[in-house]
């Protein structure tokens, strides 16, 4: 078996120690007899899986007592629409929702909104190819917004923001698909924070939302789906109507192998080591660049060019014959870009690196 390096934007790679594990229960899951693909929802084998996934979630995020986690479906998509649906159908909401547009998710989200509630983005780096993180210093909030938006790691154009905006006060809602559980965050200054797992901690299908109490709305919202009100998963522990039980099953993996290896801290400063021996190469390269802003860049996805689109055409097809592979760029961006989520090990970036330098020593 020759497992390759997989630098997808999402789905992505996962850790090698959970996918054996999961091989190893495959067939008959801890004496049932059965695997979790195979089990009731409502047996207690599941609901001990998701009980745990969820204390071993809220130990390495910090996650204070007046937080719900709900598993939900859908993917973090169906979130651009359950936040306007949910936060704006609080008593006493405006009905405003002002976003900050960094890339095409926080533009899709602005978008979603914009179908039930008044939206409107009052930043965007958008005039330059979403390259950078526009100053969130001084924004012009509404004073009766009902919360900021942001996506805070932008999966396509690799920029991150290092600071969270000055919400004046407002809630902040933060999608944070693409660097869950690759560092640390302050769960307590966002209202929610939420993401799909595919990108750095599970399989498709499957998005946690990680939402303060007081912004699940009580009462039944006219006109917003069952399923789309928080209060009804809230209430039911995710369990409402079956749930991605796989994806549960395998996050929970997930969250221990990110324990062992010393929690989100810990895999920080290896994202952080990672990502710097990419950047470096970058910096020091005559035939690769960086696209993005240097104070923005993200520590998950790298994406960078030649300047020349034959050429990273060439690139890309000899690094994925070379066992590197989905290092294409977004469909909008083109060129190059390199995914490093927690899974990808520093071996490698270090082998990537070589591969490029091999790559500009024969196409200079
Ligand atoms: C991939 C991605 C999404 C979309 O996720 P789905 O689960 O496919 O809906 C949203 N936001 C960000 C930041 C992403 O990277």
């Amino acid at each position: 078996m020759a497992r390759v390096y997989n630098f997808s934007a999402g789905p992505a790679v996962l850790p090698e120690e959970v996918l054996e594990e999961c091989r190893e229960e495959m067939l008959d899951y801890r004496g049932c007899g059965m695997s979790v693909m195979e089990m009731s929802h409502r047996s207690s084998v599941f609901q001990q899986i998701i009980d745990e996934a969820e204390a071993d979630l809220r130990s390495l995020m910090g996650i204070p007592q007046n937080y719900k986690v709900l598993f939900l479906q859908g993917g973090a998509s169906q979130q651009f629409s359950a936040v306007p649906m949910n936060l704006c159908g609080l008593p006493g909401a405006s009905r405003k929702a002002d976003y900050i547009v960094t890339g095409q998710w926080a533009k899709k989200a602005c978008q979603e909104a914009a179908r039930f509630v008044d939206a409107q983005a009052i930043a965007s780096s958008a005039d330059e190819t979403f390259s950078y993180i526009p100053d969130c210093t001084d924004l012009p909030v509404r004073e009766d917004a009902d919360y900021v938006y942001i996506c805070e790691n932008n999966t396509i154009y690799g920029t991150v923001f290092h600071e969270l905006p000055d919400t004046k006060g407002k809630v902040l809602v933060s999608d944070v698909s693409s660097m869950f559980l690759s560092q640390p965050h302050d769960v307590e200054r966002y209202g929610v924070i939420y993401g799909g797992v595919q990108k750095n901690v599970g399989p498709a299908g499957l998005v946690i939302s990680v939402i303060r109490e007081d912004l699940i709305p009580q009462e039944d919202l006219p006109g917003v789906p069952t399923m789309l009100q928080w209060k009804t998963q809230a209430d039911a522990g995710s369990l409402y109507n079956t749930p991605n039980c796989w994806a549960i099953y395998v996050c929970g993996k997930v969250f221990k192998w990110i324990a062992a290896k010393g929690g989100l801290e810990a895999m920080q400063k290896l994202n952080e080591a990672k990502a710097k021996v990419l950047y470096d190469f970058l910096d020091a390269s005559e035939l690769f660049r960086g696209t993005v802003r240097t104070c923005d860049r993200s520590l998950m996805n790298v994406p960078f060019v030649t300047g020349d689109k034959d050429l990273d055409a060439k690139f890309v097809k000899e690094a994925a014959a070379a066992g590197f592979v989905n290092l294409k760029g977004h469909r909008s961006v083109g060129g190059m870009r390199a995914s490093i989520y927690n899974a990808m090990p520093i071996e490698g970036v270090e082998a990537l690196v070589d591969f490029m330098g091999a790559f500009e020593a024969a196409n200079k």
